[in-house]
């Protein structure tokens, strides 16, 4: 029997918006039930707007998710903030593993795998990023580094409803460069068949977005390569219109 996978589409709004961004969310909550189930829709809006955010989806097939959290529940951790509190916030997910946190904060694969197992403590999903730098592509290692990264960062555990896996090319995000097809598809299928063999029972329905530059006008030839259960978006998911310009594919 075929496994069916309900694609996601999911926002990273990265450190954009002010109270005022909720007002963008209207647009957002009716394109999502729009969908009528087809794909579902997530808003990862910086820590200060969660709670806002989450108020405001309350009710609605719009969820909402966290960028980052801390491994630990809470202490000393000046600046932090924990899954649980997340949650406390409104959230049911969390992004862990992004490639700026990678970059910038020098997180490693135990690291991301710490705040995955924390995100699942809180009862959070997590969205596990994962994804090859240019020059990693180019000297024909991007399945090697992926392979590592998905090795270290995913915890023993998962099911189907509390992981999805991201793959993201560092060098595509906002850059406006995306990968062929083809090498999304080859991508998409080795991130599989890594997930089905380690995680026999799960790995089929765990969903693997691509995220790196997704725009409406690329959406529906990346969204259709086999394996895509949807997208994560950094910049196009700032504004109504362009988001659903994305996701609006899946209707
Ligand atoms: C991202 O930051 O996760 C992302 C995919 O960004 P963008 O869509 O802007 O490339």
């Amino acid at each position: 029997m075929a496994t069916t996978r309900q694609p996601l589409v999911a926002g990273n709004w990265k450190m954009n918006g002010f109270a005022v961004s909720v007002s963008e969310l209207a647009g957002i909550i009716e394109g999502a039930a729009s969908l009528n189930g087809k794909a579902g829709m997530m808003v990862c809006p910086p820590a200060t707007l969660v709670a806002a955010f989450a108020g405001r989806a309350k009710g609605t097939v719009l969820a909402i998710g966290g960028q980052d959290c801390h491994a630990k529940e809470n202490g000393a951790f000046t600046g932090d903030i924990s899954a649980e509190m997340l949650r406390d916030a409104g959230a049911s997910a969390v992004i862990v593993g992004h490639s700026e946190r990678r970059q910038y904060h020098a997180e490693t694969d135990a690291d991301v795998s710490a705040k995955a197992q924390a995100a699942w403590r809180a009862g959070l999903m997590a969205i596990v990023c994962v994804g090859e730098t240019r020059d990693e592509r180019v000297s024909g290692k991007a399945l090697d580094v992926v392979g590592t990264q998905l090795a270290g960062s995913l915890p023993d555990g998962c099911t189907t409803a509390n992981l999805v896996v991201a793959y993201e090319p560092v060098w595509a995000i906002g850059t406006g460069l995306t990968p062929t097809a083809q090498d999304v598809a080859e991508m998409h299928n080795f991130i599989r068949q890594q997930l089905v063999a380690r995680f026999p029972a799960a790995g089929e329905g765990v969903r693997i977005l691509y995220g790196g530059s997704v725009k409406p006008a690329n959406a529906k030839e990346l969204m259709g390569v086999p394996n895509v259960d949807g997208a994560l978006v950094g910049g196009a998911s700032l504004k109504a219109a362009d988001f659903m310009g994305i996701a609006g594919v899946y209707r």
